[in-house]
């Protein structure tokens, strides 16, 4: 079945019997026992919800996976998935990676008794040369967020398994649509489903996706235990996002690709970050592993003052944390998103104050060249 009927018709199951073509909301915390010692699969909805079912089914099926586990955020998925490490772990992650797991790794894992190396993972080199005794797992996001760095995910795979280690794959930029890392040989795939999945900046969501049927019965165990679990409401809502993820993507990549090609043709625009541009570093992996480009792309302007020009000047495209939606955002990678990053340490990868990154929505290309080129240049307004 192809992709775009999978986002339409994600799972054949059915809980209901009206017939109904929206699979309904079953706002219920609890579920009555046909009798002593029997349930109906469903028993309270911390551990499981139909509603919440069929969009588990429905990811795991996009992404090719034996089981996905919807957590109420990105950061729920992958601080649940944390645990299970023990103290004393060690794990190699993509040193350009979203603030919020460089935190969570930085702050509470390490308090966990878990041990991180944060390295440029677009070189298989730098991963191998940390592999220890200890280490237990190789935690990728490719591309990266905000540099677009891009790591050959099957190069990593093959070290993974030669070593032992689990392969977590950060599949929020790309997502199933462009991008299946357990096909090439990752273990666990997360997201954040408030991005591309959710796709109408309306809701949080986060994911976890398995192929082996062990690895996701111990997270469903965690996931029931710790309960940071997705609510009825917000997992119709992601049911109804993923409904239109091709159509979506397909355009959003378009527009965002002429947007990379208008900006690198600026004087006041030093660099594109976008996969998509023959000259990025990673386009030709990307060519490898991936059926697009994505709508994500970052870029420098010449000067800081460009820079919040351009953040006070937008009017079509909106300056706001998030990606992935149908409207476009922009955002200050320095001042949001990674802020709690050591200064030189966020310098030294680049996000400094001329960095910028933008999420190509929905709306016309036009616009939102014309958009940005009032933004850089001045324009009707606040000239
Ligand atoms: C947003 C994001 C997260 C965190 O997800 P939330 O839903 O905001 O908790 C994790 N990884 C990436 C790449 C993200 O963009």
């Amino acid at each position: 079945m192809d992709f775009s009927t999978l986002c339409v018709h994600g799972c054949s199951k059915r809980y209901d019997t009206t017939g109904s073509v929206s699979v309904p909301i079953f706002q219920s915390a609890t579920f009555v026992h046909p009798g002593v010692g029997l349930s109906t699969g469903f028993d309270y909805s911390r551990a499981q919800n139909p509603t919440r079912e069929y969009l588990e089914q429905t990811v795991a099926n996009l992404e090719g996976g034996a089981d996905a586990i919807a957590f109420s955020s990105g950061m729920a998925a992958i601080t649940t998935l944390m645990e299970i490490f023990s103290p004393g772990d060690h794990i190699i992650a993509t040193d350009d990676l979203y603030g919020g797991s460089h935190r969570l790794f930085s702050h509470i894992s390490k308090k966990n008794g878990l041990t991180f190396d944060f390295v440029d993972t677009t070189d298989v080199q730098n991963i191998k040369k940390c592999i220890r005794n200890e280490t237990r797992a190789v935690f990728i996001e490719t591309p990266t967020n905000p540099m677009m760095h891009v790591t050959d995910i099957a190069a990593v795979s093959k070290l993974c398994r030669e070593n032992s280690l689990l392969l977590v794959v950060d599949n929020t930029f790309l997502t199933p649509y462009f991008q299946r890392p357990l096909q090439l040989g990752a273990d666990i795939v997360v997201h954040s489903g408030t991005k591309y999945l959710g796709g109408h900046n309306d809701t949080l969501a986060g994911f976890i996706v398995v192929s082996d049927a062990a690895l996701a019965e111990r997270l469903r165990f965690l996931s029931k235990t710790t309960g940071a679990c997705l609510s009825p409401f917000d997992s119709w809502l992601l049911i109804r996002g993923i409904k239109t993820l091709a159509v979506r993507l397909e355009r959003q990549q378009q527009t965002a690709f002429r947007i990379a090609e208008w900006l690198s043709k600026q004087d006041k625009i030093r660099k594109v970050h976008y996969p998509g541009l023959p000259s990025h570093p990673g386009y030709e992996i990307s060519k490898k592993q991936t059926s697009g480009f994505g709508a994500m792309l970052s870029f420098e302007t010449d000067s800081k003052e460009t820079a919040h020009r351009i953040l006070e000047r937008v009017s079509i495209i909106q300056y706001a944390e998030s990606l992935g939606g149908v409207e476009s955002l922009i955002t200050y990678p320095m001042l949001q998103t990674h802020a709690d990053i050591p200064q030189q340490e966020r310098e030294a990868r680049g996000i400094g104050e001329c960095l910028l990154r933008l999420s190509v929505g929905l709306e016309a290309a036009d616009d939102l060249i014309e958009d940005l080129r009032q933004a850089i240049y001045g324009g009707k307004a606040n000239v």
